[in-house]
């Protein structure tokens, strides 16, 4: 495998390059290959003159690309220049499909399509996949991939745009240019080996917000039950002006996949205080604002690029964010790319709207990111083993090292300061909310907290398929007391739930309601599944064997929360089927 890497600037126009490339000797050979261009340019008769350049002369190559991403702040330059990248395949294979998306073809549908082509397919270690737009979700195509081969490799990115707020966002393959599609290439073959890297080097900052109304377009509407933009607002003091974008995306929202940090810039906000994303959040995600400065995004690529080295790639692909380089400044945005090209001197890179990257658990959408993607044939040459040194003196060349100077920027120290005022602040709320909302004793929710979620579930009623409220209280309690003595009683309170616990969801909701009376909530039930729930729990309890005390049994009241319902409401009907359970015998669920 071979790379080439051409940059069309002032010294290099397009049919230079053509002439290069028809001199290169894979290209003489007749070597399999394909051409990535990234255009800034995104008007179909200029992107028409090139393809038809490059698709007439340069006849053994495969030509595909899609428009680059412009400035995102007046600040932030874009890089003008058309970028070129070849790869020779010699022992391996790849094949490029596009699913034109004009006619409404949905990303899921192209999924399902994509799927059938896999599946004829042998050896494919990977898959890049550029979109047209950010309308065009990534994640409902890959989750098709997925759901074919959770393994399988997928990256690339969403075209951009040159204008700020005018998506004319393209993907092209061979002579045509689509609108509205995703191209694939399937990379293939015994031989070939992909490996993957993802920096991001945002730290989560403030407070944590949940995420309580959004919908699977992308738009939230509201965080912590209020006008998702008051968190802009709030935190930097950001207006509904034109300089939405450029106040906010370098303070991008900061969420957990997998484990793995993701960001999530808004692209815009609407009059009634919605933000608009370009995938979904959904309800209940837990996120945060993040910052960072561009030492710490810096950081990531370099120990990235370290990792790379030693995979000894023939070819790098690199597919990065533009809000790096409004926080990094070109210079050092330069540098990020350096690094890689330190490994494969023609590593070649692009920014679009996003960039995709499926794999580890990410699901596919990545914002704020950069992805780097290595590919090689045959087995791990002998790497480089002064590179990490090589690149710091490459660094070290423009910049301090402030670690060994000793002394600090302001930014960093703005940072640091607000990256510990907030493990100071999220430890104060843990503390908090273990003393207000937990029950001492069992470490369940406590009564009061029982009365909030009920409260919020009653309020949402219409956004579950029923919830069901369970009671349970242990039969002749008192005796065990008596008996035993109360710390006994104590322990078969405590080692009870903890050895019922793991039988609820997580979505459901469990709490002591006082004494040795246990409620738990579960949204999203029908009131059949509520009473097979209630009694395989009265019966798993009954076969329970705790120390000193051997079994207990418990009477269960069950309802389901009604239109129209308080808290109050549901808590007397649940103690009314509870009484019934009592007087009736004990040992046994009712329902009201
Ligand atoms: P029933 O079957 O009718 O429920 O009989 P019971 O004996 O369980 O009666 P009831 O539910 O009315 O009584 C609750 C008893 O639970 C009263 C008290 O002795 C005991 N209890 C309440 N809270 C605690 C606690 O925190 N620790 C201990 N050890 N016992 C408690
Ligand atoms: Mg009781
Ligand atoms: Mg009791």
């Amino acid at each position: 495998m071979k790379q080439y890497r051409y940059v069309l600037d002032y010294d290099l126009s397009m049919p230079e390059m053509i002439g290069k490339i028809m001199n290169l000797p894979e290209y003489k050979n007749g070597y399999k290959g394909i051409l990535q261009l990234v255009e800034p340019n995104c008007e179909s008769h200029e992107i028409n003159k090139d393809l038809e350049w490059l698709n007439s002369n340069l006849t053994n190559l495969d030509i595909y690309g899609m428009t680059s991403h412009g400035a995102l702040s007046r600040e932030t330059h874009s890089i003008p220049y058309k970028i070129c990248s070849v790869i020779f395949f010699e022992e391996s294979n790849y094949r490029i499909d596009v699913f034109d998306c004009s006619d409404g073809l949905t990303p899921s549908e192209a999924g399902i399509e994509y799927q059938k082509v896999l599946s004829k397919l042998e050896d494919v270690k990977g898959v890049l996949m550029m979109s047209s737009d950010f309308a065009l979700c990534p994640e409902k195509f890959i989750d098709k991939i997925n759901s074919y081969d959770p393994k399988l490799l997928v990256f690339g990115a969403l075209a951009g745009t040159r204008e700020m707020g005018d998506d004319r966002s393209k993907i092209f393959l061979g002579s045509k240019i689509y609108e509205r599609g995703i191209l694939t290439i399937a990379f293939m073959g015994k031989n070939l080996f992909i490996d993957h890297h993802y920096a991001l080097g945002f730290k989560s900052l403030g407070k944590e917000l949940t995420i309580t109304k959004s919908d699977d377009k992308g738009i939230v509407y509201e965080i912590n039950d209020k006008p998702a933009f008051l968190i802009y607002k709030d935190h930097l003091g950001v207006g509904m002006n034109d300089y939405f974008f450029e106040n906010t995306s370098s303070f991008p929202f900061y969420l957990k996949e997998n484990g793995h940090p993701l960001a999530r810039v808004a692209l815009d906000y609407h009059k009634d205080g919605a933000l608009a994303f370009a995938t979904e959040i959904p309800e209940g995600s837990k996120v945060s604002l993040s910052y960072s400065t561009a030492y710490m995004l810096l950081k990531e690529s370099f120990d990235n690029a370290v990792a790379l080295n030693v995979f000894t790639p023939d070819a790098i692909l690199i597919y990065c964010c533009m809000s790096r380089r409004m926080l990094m400044g070109d210079d050092m945005a330069e540098l990020e790319f350096e690094f890689y090209q330190h490994i494969c001197s023609n590593a070649t890179w692009s920014h679009g709207y996003g960039e995709v990257l499926h794999a580890d658990g990410l699901r596919g959408f990545l914002n704020a990111s950069l992805v780097a993607i290595g590919l090689r044939e045959g087995p791990v040459r002998e790497a480089n083993i002064n590179f990490e040194e090589d690149i710091r003196q490459i660094y070290l060349e423009k910049y301090n090292d402030y670690s060994e100077t000793g002394f600090l920027p302001l930014s960093f120290r703005l940072v640091n300061f607000l990256e510990s005022t907030t493990k100071d602040l999220r430890d104060a709320v843990d503390q908090l909310f273990k003393v207000a909302s937990l029950d001492e004793l069992t470490q369940i929710y406590n009564r009061r907290a029982l009365n909030y979620f009920m409260k919020r579930f009653i309020e949402k009623i219409s956004g579950y398929n029923g919830i069901a409220v369970i009671m349970v209280d242990v039969d002749h309690f008192k005796r065990v007391n008596d008996t035993y003595g109360h710390d006994v009683g104590d322990m078969v309170l405590r080692d009870g739930v903890s050895q019922v616990k793991y039988l609820f969801t997580q979505a459901d909701i469990i709490g002591r309601w006082g004494g040795e009376e246990f409620v738990g909530i579960k949204p999203n039930i029908t009131k059949d599944e509520a009473l097979d729930f209630s009694e395989m729990l009265r019966q798993n309890i009954s076969e329970i064997e705790l120390d000193i005390v051997g079994h207990i049994t418990v009477s269960i009241g069950v309802t389901m929360v009604q239109e129209g319902d308080t808290e109050v409401s549901v808590f007397k009907r649940i103690d009314d089927a509870l009484y019934e359970a009592k007087e009736t015998g004990r040992n046994k669920v009712v329902f009201k």
